[in-house]
């Protein structure tokens, strides 16, 4: 899915309070010049959600007019009259022959908008994790994750809980880089709030710091791992705990004892465990 953004100042700039300007020269009363000033607002917002869906860069070429049009409830006529009340308060300008025209384009797109390879690359990431619990191949990948991290999140060692799909402490595998593969090496678990908090980052950027497998004496761990976290000193963020050990024999096999505590109640994931649409937030 793609998001068509507004900031919040839309309508106190010069260039939207332009459009009723615009709308008064060219009509013949106040209420007529409301009329296409409120079309042309809503061309303008028809034509950002197509423009982000359809990954448009900015552009809205004039053939799109005719699948637009009809979904804001306007003749394409109307369109092509709000189109030029948008160009002459300055939201679009119109596009030249030599760039693709006849046809539109957002004024300053880009310092609102996605640019198109930021859509690709977010689309990308989409059907990775979609592949993740949709393919056998991914299925298979998530089950190991499980397996070597158990039901604890790699960020914060909190146990998580599959079954939950919504509060802090539901399960999600995360990609450590977000644009790896779907592979063992690349998947932790992740409670949903230190997910979120990533967001598409790697540990690094996100300034996170990845614990080894939570696997083996519960409480030593924890502890000698907090005391790390607290003086600021980082483990091998590359290979599990010792004791932890990782890999497709599972933990079980280091002989902790502890290894399989809580993980009877695993469920399957589904689909939307892993979120990242809420970018940067914390
Ligand atoms: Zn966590």
């Amino acid at each position: 899915m793609s998001w068509f953004r507004v900031d919040d100042k839309l309508m106190d700039h010069p260039k939207w309070v332009a459009v009723k300007g615009a709308a008064l020269d060219r009509a013949k009363s106040r209420t007529d010049a409301r009329h296409h000033a409120q079309q042309a607002a809503l061309v303008w917002m028809a034509a950002g959600v197509w423009g982000a869906g359809s990954n448009c860069d900015g552009i809205i070429p004039e053939h799109a007019a005719a699948s637009i049009a009809p979904r804001a409830f306007l003749t394409e006529d109307e369109f092509h009259d709000a189109a030029e009340l948008l160009v002459k308060s300055g939201l679009w300008h119109r596009l030249p022959k030599s760039r693709g025209g006849p046809g539109w384009e957002f004024h300053d797109w880009h310092d609102y908008q996605l640019s198109k390879q930021q859509v690709q690359r977010r689309q990308d990431r989409e059907a990775k994790r979609k592949a993740l619990y949709r393919t056998v191949e991914g299925r298979i990948v998530v089950e190991q994750v499980k397996r070597r991290d158990g039901d604890r999140c790699r960020y914060c060692w909190e146990e998580v809980i599959w079954a939950d799909r919504r509060s802090a402490k539901r399960g999600t595998i995360d990609h450590l880089d977000p644009d790896g593969p779907n592979s063992l090496d690349n998947c932790v678990v992740a409670c949903g709030s230190c997910n979120r908090a990533k967001a598409d980052r790697t540990p690094e950027d996100a300034d996170m710091q990845l614990r080894p497998p939570y696997w083996g004496d519960a409480r030593d761990l924890a502890a000698s791992g907090r005391d790390q976290v607290a003086t600021g000193s980082r483990p091998d963020l590359t290979r599990g705990s010792g004791r932890a050990r990782s890999g497709p024999d599972g933990p079980g096999q280091a002989g902790t004892g502890l290894g399989g505590a809580g993980r009877s109640g695993a469920q399957p994931p589904g689909p939307d465990l892993e979120t990242h649409d809420h970018e940067g937030a914390a």
